[in-house]
């Protein structure tokens, strides 16, 4: 890959320094792709702090950050209840190999505030939790198909790996060297809101199809919001067919409610991944579902799964102060009043300087996009022009605003923004539109 000339009119002495130490001994620089800033040009910039809704880079540049880690920091950086739970653990043991009460803590906690899941498993990440999901599913039905849909992003599993958002998505590498063709012979790609063809192969595979693992709002395509249609079509063929539907919230679970996607829709899927939020930054995912099906799992049942630091103590930790603070001072309806106020303002400063774009917006999820066409599908978000939001990307971060670094990617308002902060945001933003991007 190479690397396109920056866009950016401020010199990061300190983070070009870090980048070609790290590129030395890190394949690329990075230690996740998405990071890399490869969809918008130039390096990326290395943090030294994230303080509440800020984050500080090496040469001490403050950004209002617009990702909170990719989705996780609902309650911004280095929130004081959730660094003081996290300390507390690490002080009585980082791991213990053993069961502790945190994790039946957090599993109690998932599994009253998400209606549909009645059981949960703990993992290390969002990756692990889909992936072991999948398993369950074809190990509970004995079917091996399973559907995915374009654009849609459910970690790096082998199996998943086609047609796949996010840093797959922005590398255009929808199929990845290494994954063999053996892996993915059993998934089927299929158009994200497009009833008729998730019919038709229904009638065709129905008998062989294992689950249906969607994003029940999409984030890795940039923000893709289901019609009412597909969602019901879902739930009747999965159904009818006798296959599980799973419900990727790993980055829409506790951000768009406190039980997410599905509480906000009223959906009830067989099986839900989560990750992201319930880890209040550490490194946590998790899947659930019905007891019938989650009692299918090692030891209960023969389905293997396993984690040396699955429960981690520390992350357990952090993961309850985090849905603590989200059950007690609910952010939510906060959280949408604020970003429609950033999402309506965008759009009527794009506007007025003549900006074709499109908003999609679901709470504290959205994504601008510059394309004239409605956004539903992998096929209309890659209508955007991508050399646009690199101007516009880089724009916005030499003026203090870190945003996600592709067009097709969500980016997330925090709890600890404030009005005033969303109003210099928009300011900017006009600035940028009107430097003729
Ligand atoms: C982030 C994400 C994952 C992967 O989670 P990791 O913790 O990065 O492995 C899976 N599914 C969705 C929807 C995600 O947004």
């Amino acid at each position: 890959m190479s690397t396109q000339p920056t866009l950016s009119r401020v010199d990061r002495p300190k983070s070009h320094e870090a980048f070609a130490r790290a590129k030395a001994v890190i394949p690329g620089g990075v230690n996740s792709p998405a990071r890399a800033f490869g969809g918008v040009g130039g390096e990326p910039i290395f943090m030294a702090r994230g303080e509440g809704a800020y984050l500080i880079d090496l040469d001490g540049n403050r950004y209002l950050d617009l990702i909170g880690s990719w989705g996780p920091l609902i309650l911004g950086h280095a929130h004081p209840k959730v660094v003081a739970a996290a300390m507390e653990a690490a002080q009585t043991g980082a791991s213990f190999g053993a069961p502790c009460e945190r994790e039946s803590e957090l599993a109690e906690m998932v599994v009253e505030a998400v209606p549909s899941i009645e059981m949960v498993r703990m993992t290390s990440s969002g990756t692990e939790a889909a992936m072991s999901a999948i398993r369950v599913a074809r190990g509970a039905t004995g079917r091996n198909r399973i559907v995915k849909f374009a654009g849609c992003y459910h970690g790096h599993v082998d199996a998943l790996l086609v047609s796949a958002g996010s840093g797959a998505l922005t590398l255009g590498v929808p199929n990845s060297p290494g994954v063999p063709e053996g892996c993915t012979r059993d998934t089927l790609v299929l158009r994200y809101n497009d009833v008729q063809q998730l019919e038709d192969v229904f009638r065709v595979h129905g008998d062989s199809i294992a689950c249906v693992m969607l994003e029940p709002v999409v984030g890795n395509m940039g923000l893709v919001i289901p019609t009412l249609e597909f969602r019901k079509a879902l739930r009747e063929l999965t159904r009818k067919y006798g296959a599980l539907l799973i419900y990727d919230e790993v980055m829409t679970g506790f951000r768009l409610s406190y039980g997410g996607a599905q509480k906000l829709f009223n959906d009830e899927p067989d099986m839900t991944a989560l990750g992201k939020i319930i880890g209040g930054g550490y490194p946590v995912g998790a899947y659930g579902g019905r007891q019938d099906i989650m009692k299918q799992v090692m030891p209960a049942g023969p389905v293997y799964q396993a984690g040396t630091l699955s429960g981690n103590p520390v992350a357990m930790a952090a993961g309850i102060a985090t849905l603590t603070e989200l059950r007690n001072h609910a952010p939510y309806t906060r959280l949408d009043q604020l970003t429609r106020k950033l999402c309506e303002g965008l759009s009527a400063a794009a506007t007025d300087a003549d900006i074709p774009h499109q908003i999609n917006r679901v709470g504290s999820m959205w994504t601008l996009f510059f394309t004239p066409v409605e956004v539903n599908d992998l096929d209309s978000a890659k209508t955007s022009d991508t050399a646009r939001f690199s101007r516009f990307f880089w724009g916005m971060m030499d003026r203090g605003f870190y945003l996600p670094c592709s067009q097709f990617e969500a980016a997330f308002v925090s709890a600890v923004t404030t009005e005033a902060e969303i109003d210099q945001l928009l300011i900017a933003a006009r600035e940028v539109f009107s430097s003729g991007i």
